[in-house]
């Protein structure tokens, strides 16, 4: 697993990522750019002193002539540079804004067991730093290579023409530009220390400010009167943050003193030099000016060439850590597996326990459970058993910590599994609607009208589908109002049924998970969705999770956890019949609640 990369492979990942987003065009835009903005120096620095000739002999014509020559140089030059500058501008952010693509499609697979824990977020803010910024990392060196390219050329047109009149000048000139690139990468590297500091405090703050005006905590924030620490943890944190960043601006400030007198330094020699010439009759006024200008424009030229070198060595160190990321093996996994038949799904759990990273209590111990294809598991317990982190395990989110979990004989570890996830219709607890119309929140990016009819049979399913046609565009009403303002928001409970009828959408699985499929149900909705239970569930193997034990009923078996254990199995008559059973007495108290509930709700 590669941690660094050199500058030279990451120029090769800019060609790679240029290509792929079919900008290939910007290497001719690179070229131009750098001939005109580099003529154009050359051009601003020789032609005046044909001039300043032509006015001091009072050779009109001449004047004219170059007067001529200067400005339509000039213009074309200008428009050229200004013209391609402004082309790459918005491309450059364009080739980045792909490469985002590219880190969205690798996300998808990191591995769940990584997703949470601070190491991988730390690691992740570091590595899109590279991507945060237009003139940082990997959009900064496209520009940073951009602006090189012409200074290296006027540096070159202008070294000929001075060295031609006393090298020395160029020779200081180099070196002392030399010395200020020494300074300006120690600056860099000073900063590219701290950064993994500067992000984690900034990552700090930054929770704090997003959370503080993030909509979906709006509710509890406001009730809870949490603000007010949220505003004081901001400031704290932010002032952590921000004395670190100040501090290492000071600090870099010191590395760029000494350019301010190497520019003095060849600047002084020069007048010397040049004032000397012109007082032996060795050089005409028109020349004085030339070489005066071309010295300024050649100390800056080199200023800013070993600027933009320093520059493009931090941005691709940042970018290094960036690739990095992406081929790190432990986060993202390599995909892959065997695809075995899927048609129908059998489970069996063989002596599985399991350790949640960092954590060295076993959310799940010694499990055993056998789950024959096409039979229907209903998984009990009170709050913490181990209930979601069996179906975590199922998902192939995680990888048990001992112990083996087989899909029809073969070890999960060994099925490719975005092919066995496929299978899998899962109905999570918490459910998240996407920023898009409710029939894209259940087919994704599918036109096809087929896809689209079954979707509606889901939502009439579910029991949404009067609800959805109540909207003017019925179906393709938005959901939340990030990216449309007249976008809706569904109550927990009908985002709960948004859930169900992606399960009852996604038909060709051969396994389906319920998690509290009803938790947020009103009873008439719950029970709609116990009468359409054999269609929702049809042949599929089922797991489901509920508090609600009448559910039990439409299952074979039942499994009660405790403590990340099985404490009973059986099926429901047959756990029923242990008087000292804890599914007996807990189905009882839960039977007396409820009719006590609805005796109590009779004599309102
Ligand atoms: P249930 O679904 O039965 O309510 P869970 O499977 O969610 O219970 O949790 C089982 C145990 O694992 C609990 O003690 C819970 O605190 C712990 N747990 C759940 N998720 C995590 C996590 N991401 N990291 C550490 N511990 C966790």
């Amino acid at each position: 697993m590669k941690t660094k990369y050199s500058t030279w492979e990451v120029f090769k990942f800019h060609i790679k990522g240029i290509k792929e987003s079919k900008k290939n065009f910007i290497f001719i835009i690179f070229i131009i750019y750098a001939l005109s903005t580099g003529i154009l120096n050359i051009v601003t620095v020789l032609f005046p002193r044909y001039i300043i000739d032509a006015i001091v002999v009072q050779n009109i014509d001449n004047l004219f002539l170059w007067i001529f020559i200067y400005g339509i140089s000039i213009l074309v030059l200008m428009l050229l540079s200004t013209i391609t500058r402004n082309i790459f501008s918005g491309n450059a952010m364009a080739i980045k804004f792909a490469q985002f693509g590219v880190f969205f499609k690798k996300y998808r697979h990191v591995s769940y067991r990584y997703l949470e824990g601070p190491t991988f977020q730390a690691k992740r803010s570091t590595a899109l730093w590279a991507l945060g910024n237009n003139d940082i990392g990997y959009e900064g060196t496209l520009r940073s290579l951009f602006r090189l390219f012409p200074q290296i050329l006027t540096v070159i047109g202008l070294t000929i023409l001075l060295g031609l009149f006393r090298p020395i000048i160029v020779i200081v000139a180099l070196v002392l530009s030399l010395l200020q690139y020494q300074f300006d990468l120690r600056g860099k590297k000073y900063k590219f220390k701290h950064r993994d500091e500067l992000n984690e405090r900034e990552r700090k703050a930054g929770y704090f400010f997003r959370t503080g005006h993030d909509f979906s905590f709006g509710k509890d924030i406001r009730i809870n009167q949490i603000q007010k620490q949220f505003l004081l943890n901001h400031k704290e944190k932010s002032n952590i943050f921000t004395s670190l960043f100040k501090k290492l601006n000071v600090m870099g400030f010191r590395f760029t003193i000494p350019g301010m007198f190497f520019i003095t330094i060849t600047n002084g020699l020069t007048y010397f030099l040049v004032a000397n010439a012109y007082m032996n009759g060795g050089v005409s006024i028109g020349q004085v000016s030339s070489i005066i200008w071309a010295t300024l424009a050649i100390t800056l030229g080199l200023q800013r060439m070993f600027t933009e070198i320093a520059k493009i060595k931090e941005d691709t160190s940042y970018t290094s850590e960036y690739m990095a990321f992406l081929e790190n093996d432990d986060f993202f996994p390599k995909q892959g597996g065997i695809e075995i038949d899927l048609e129908t799904i059998n489970i069996e759990l063989v002596n599985v326990s399991f350790k949640y990273p960092n954590s060295d209590k076993y959310a799940l111990k010694n499990i055993n459970l056998k789950l024959n294809s096409g039979e229907r598991l209903a998984l009990v317990g009170i709050n913490g058993s181990g209930k979601t982190t069996l179906v975590k395990l199922l998902c192939g989110f995680y990888e048990p910590t001992e112990g083996n979990i087989l899909i029809n004989g073969v070890d999960i570890k060994n099925i490719d599994l975005e092919y066995y996830r496929n299978r899998l219709a899962v109905i999570f607890q918490e459910v998240l609607v996407y920023a898009a119309s409710i029939l894209e929140n259940i087919v994704g990016l599918s036109q096809d009208p087929k896809e689209h009819e079954k979707a509606m049979s889901a939502l009439k399913l579910a029991g949404l589908y009067e609800k959805t046609k109540s909207f003017p565009k019925e179906e393709h009403q938005e959901l939340l109002k990030v990216i449309d303002p007249s976008g809706t928001d569904f109550s927990g409970g009908e985002k709960q049924k948004l859930s169900i009828a992606r399960a009852l959408y996604k038909e060709n699985t051969s396994l389906i998970i319920l998690d509290e499929p009803t938790a947020s149900l009103d009873a008439i909705a719950e029970k709609e969705i116990y009468d359409n239970f054999k269609t929702l569930i049809n042949k599929r193997t089922a797991l489901i999770i509920s508090h609600r034990l009448a559910s039990t009923k439409f299952c074979d078996n039942i499994v009660l956890f405790e403590d990340g254990e099985i404490l009973e199995y059986g099926t429901h008559e047959s756990l029923m019949k242990n008087e000292n059973g804890t599914y007996q007495s807990m189905f009882l108290t839960q039977g007396k609640y409820y009719q006590e509930g609805a005796a109590q709700h009779e004599t309102i």
